[in-house]
């Protein structure tokens, strides 16, 4: 497995050195502020949502090199999702960091080119690194749809 621990090394830190759709979003309807500071990493997250699916997505900030190329990952993956697709992406990041170990596997093969950061689990420390994005996006939609959910606690 090393060999395949060298590669999502390289990827995400492709991503720290040119982070995707970095920058302000001019017709954003949806924007949350993401902090993590036991790091010290913010994201700012923009999102354009029209009926119920984000067809556009920026963010701004960054931090340590997890958190950026997180946030740029995610930018990349989530265009064109549906709001229940995003949501369940979320999901299944944390589960793939936080979750059962067993299964962790499992989960990272669905999560596509997200997998890169399974290894994260192996460092509590970076994992809210990996994650605060994910929490930034929570709080974005929230905006948008209900007024509170507490079907996710960070
Ligand atoms: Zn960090």
């Amino acid at each position: 497995m090393a060999e395949m621990d060298d590669l999502y090394q390289e990827v995400i830190l492709d991503h720290n050195r040119q982070p995707r759709n970095f920058g302000p979003l001019g017709d954003a309807n949806r924007s949350a502020e993401g902090h993590n500071p036991l790091c010290g990493d913010t994201i700012v997250l923009y999102l354009r949502v029209e009926d119920d699916v984000v067809t556009d997505v920026s963010f701004e900030g960054g931090g340590c090199a997890i958190a950026t190329a997180s946030a740029s990952l995610m930018t990349e993956v989530l265009r064109g999702k549906s709001v229940a697709q995003a949501r369940a992406l979320f999901e299944g990041m944390m589960d793939m960091l936080t979750g059962d170990p067993t299964h962790a596997a499992e989960v990272a093969e669905d999560l596509g080119k997200l997998a890169v950061f399974s290894g994260v689990r192996e460092y509590p420390m970076r994992v809210k690194c990996a994650t605060l994005v994910w929490h930034t996006l929570q709080a974005a939609l929230e905006d948008l749809r209900q007024p509170v959910s507490t079907e996710q606690q960070g």
